[in-house]
């Protein structure tokens, strides 16, 4: 049983990033305004995340690591998370099958923080109580330590962070109101930014000037097929050699290779051979015409109305990209 668990959490958590993602996603939901994230050895060492959240009461302890207990437990009641995300409780489950999982996490009622480990989402003692302030951090170690062909399979560790780092930049910049801090081990941060910040001013802390002085903002709200997009693409005096997409719906962070190829084709007329832009978007569409079916790895998302969908959101960035060429 034990080994057909562990095959299974391979599929859910298949590198240290998305691993980390499923961990942000958390933070988020509970509210935090401040989450600090330390890696060691591309995450394979450790993959830890501190957050100030609304924490995981001493009587959840037991449950948070069993599947699909998400709408069970006491402070999420009111969450929409799940007609939002499509997601089913089971990123902690999954991590506590292929690695050391600990939690350490503290809410506004409880006295005290309390401590516990997890082993193939049992918890192995009762939780300790300890010092700490108001919300949870996790500490995954040793990340596929019972998976030695997955871990081969992985890519060197600074490739492993670089993909961590990605994630992280991508959240920081949608959840500007949120502080996040990412570093290796005893280094110093390698992203930081502050609460209460805005997209742009993100955008420029961790993507560069050079970018975030040539951003165009864009705002869509279709009634005809219910949707809203906003964000912010470079005009055409900025090209990278690849195209840096950071795609939201429904504040997850996805991608969609339609809309992905259709917005690089409209730039392609207008930017130098071989270069490409910059877009941040945050698509908001009714859940339930996402496809929910889609397993939590593979982060294709497809929706109803997809076609004219992009349509509409392509003429309209192509519009202000040739307003703003004038
Ligand atoms: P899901 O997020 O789909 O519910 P997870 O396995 O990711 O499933 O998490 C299980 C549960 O553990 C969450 O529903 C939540 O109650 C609790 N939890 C996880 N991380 C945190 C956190 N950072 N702060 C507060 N509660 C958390
Ligand atoms: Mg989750």
């Amino acid at each position: 049983q034990d080994v057909i668990n562990r095959i299974a959490a391979g599929e859910v958590i298949q590198r240290p990033a998305n691993a980390l993602k499923e961990l942000i996603e958390n933070s988020l939901d509970a509210k935090s305004s401040n989450i600090q994230i330390t890696v060691k050895h591309g995450g394979l060492k450790l993959l830890q995340i501190q957050d100030n959240g609304v924490g995981i009461r001493k009587d959840d302890f037991e449950i948070v690591c069993e599947r699909f207990t998400t709408s069970k437990l006491t402070e999420f009641e009111d969450l929409h998370k799940i007609s939002t995300y499509g997601f089913r409780g089971e990123a902690l489950a999954s991590i506590s099958h292929v690695a050391h999982l600990t939690i350490i996490s503290k809410t506004k009622q409880d006295m005290c923080a309390y401590q516990a480990s997890y082993v193939d989402s049992k918890l192995r003692d009762p939780p300790k109580p300890m010092s700490g302030n108001q919300g949870t951090t996790i500490i995954v170690e040793d990340l596929f330590y019972n998976m030695p062909i997955r871990k081969k399979a992985l890519r060197s560790p600074a490739e492993e962070y670089q993909k961590i780092s990605d994630v992280v930049s991508k959240y920081a910049v949608h959840n500007a109101s949120i502080g996040f801090a990412l570093k290796k081990h005893s280094e110093s941060n390698d992203i930081r930014t502050r609460p209460k910040s805005n997209h742009v001013e993100n955008i420029r802390t961790i993507y560069g000037n050079l970018i975030a002085r040539e951003l165009i903002e864009f705002s869509i709200d279709n009634s005809q097929f219910k949707f809203k997009a906003k964000g912010y693409m470079t005009n055409v005096n900025y090209s990278t050699k690849t195209f840096q997409f950071l795609l939201f719906i429904n504040h997850r962070l996805v991608d969609c290779q339609v809309l992905k190829r259709s917005i690089d084709q409209v730039y392609e007329t207008y930017l130098p051979k071989n270069s490409h832009p910059f877009v941040y978007m945050s698509l908001e569409l009714d859940p339930a015409n996402i496809d929910v079916n889609i397993s939590p790895t593979k982060h294709e998302v497809h929706f109803l109305n997809e076609q004219q969908i992009v349509e509409t959101i392509t003429s309209t960035l192509e519009t202000k990209l040739l307003g703003s060429n004038n």
